[in-house]
């Protein structure tokens, strides 16, 4: 073989490769005219009876070398990268997004601002068990200038044999003692007929991570004007995390805060595996201000600090942490709840301002 003659098949080659890359940007451009059409008409973007017929299609015209299959995967190779073009560009669009809202969302709890530089904390007994429980706490976090008071009356167990809450009664504790300690209340919420209670009794409503994915309730909170604290599921991926957040803004509230509380692994030695990178993860994709649950994210109180610190150091705009005046008789997550000594010293290591 001469040189010329192999200079000129790689000539071939390069012309060549220019005139797919033309064709394959041709073929996307045609896929997103498409796929505006389909938007417009509510149509699904993919169509695997269509996918089939190209398919079938291409194999019956395909004189080689190359055989059907290896015809058919890079096919469906350029196929998967067209429905990803126009996935991304429906990502571009979600309303959570940064993309389409640059700057940080400020979530107002009454007069208490969440995010925009804010650095808060949410602190509480897991679960509301009486009114003195509740008073004990909140006459500290009043002493400290914390304004949000956490506790949970409705109780998502794993076991049903497990306390569940106080229900409205706890709701009703709350806010008696909210009030006469100036905080605000978040509480957990796992019903979408319970909106009524919620403006009633909280000030932020709590969704918990076992219903991170429950639709009916996250269109339920999207749809009054309460603040919602949205917890990440157990096993849950960021992108879903998002896509839970856009169910409740898409329904016009857009006072959301996610929470971060740790996500399922193989790992024993702590209750859950703190995701910290998710923290600057979801502030870079999202507007909404970011929290991290250091209680149920560790389980043990004795990381609870570095937890913290960690936090705010990834950009989280707050923490959230279990505090129970005696976590040793507590109804639920007694070994995670820290007392107010504890709590303490904790606020005092974590910033000099509680020095
Ligand atoms: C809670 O914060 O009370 C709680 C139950 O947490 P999670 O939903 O994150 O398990
Ligand atoms: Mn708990």
């Amino acid at each position: 073989m001469g040189q010329t003659s192999f200079e000129s098949l790689r000539k071939q080659l390069d012309d060549l490769n220019l005139q797919l890359l033309h064709l394959i940007n041709r073929r996307a451009e045609i896929v997103r005219e498409i796929g505006e059409i389909k938007k417009k008409h509510g149509m699904q973007k993919f169509d695997p009876i269509r996918e089939r017929d190209m398919l079938t299609n291409l194999i019956k015209s395909n004189k080689g070398p190359f055989s059907d299959r290896t015809i058919s995967h890079l096919f469906k190779q350029i196929f998967q990268a067209s429905l990803e073009l126009q996935q991304d560009e429906e990502k571009k669009e979600l309303l959570v997004s940064r993309k389409r809202h640059p700057s940080d969302t400020i979530v107002q709890i009454g007069d208490v601002p969440i995010g925009g530089g804010e650095k808060s904390i949410i602190a509480g007994p897991c679960s509301v068990e009486s009114e003195e429980q509740v008073r004990e706490v909140a006459k500290f976090l009043k002493q400290q200038g914390l304004k949000l008071l956490r506790g949970g009356a409705f109780k998502p167990r794993t076991s049903p044999y497990d306390f569940q809450g106080l229900g409205e009664e706890g709701l009703a504790i709350l806010r008696r003692v909210a009030d006469e300690y100036g905080l605000k209340v978040v509480s957990e919420i796992v019903n979408p007929s319970d909106m009524e209670l919620a403006e009633r009794y909280v000030d932020v409503v709590q969704i918990g991570a076992r219903n991170m994915q429950n639709f009916e309730l996250l269109k339920a909170v999207g749809s009054i004007s309460l603040p919602v604290l949205l917890k990440r599921g157990m096993s849950a991926t960021l992108e879903e995390f998002l896509y839970a957040a856009e169910y409740i803004v898409s329904r016009g509230n857009n006072q959301v805060i996610l929470c971060e509380r740790g996500i399922r692994t193989y790992e024993k030695w702590t209750r859950n595996t703190l995701d910290i990178s998710a923290v600057p993860i979801l502030k870079s994709e999202s507007h909404l201000p970011v929290f991290v649950d250091i209680s149920h994210a560790t389980g043990r109180p004795d990381i609870l600090l570095p937890m913290a610190k960690a936090a705010f150091a990834a950009g989280a705009d707050g923490i959230m942490i279990e505090v129970h005046p005696d976590p040793k008789v507590a109804l639920s997550d007694a070994q995670q709840q820290i007392n107010i000594p504890q709590f303490e010293e904790f606020l005092k290591q974590l910033d000099p301002r509680f020095a």
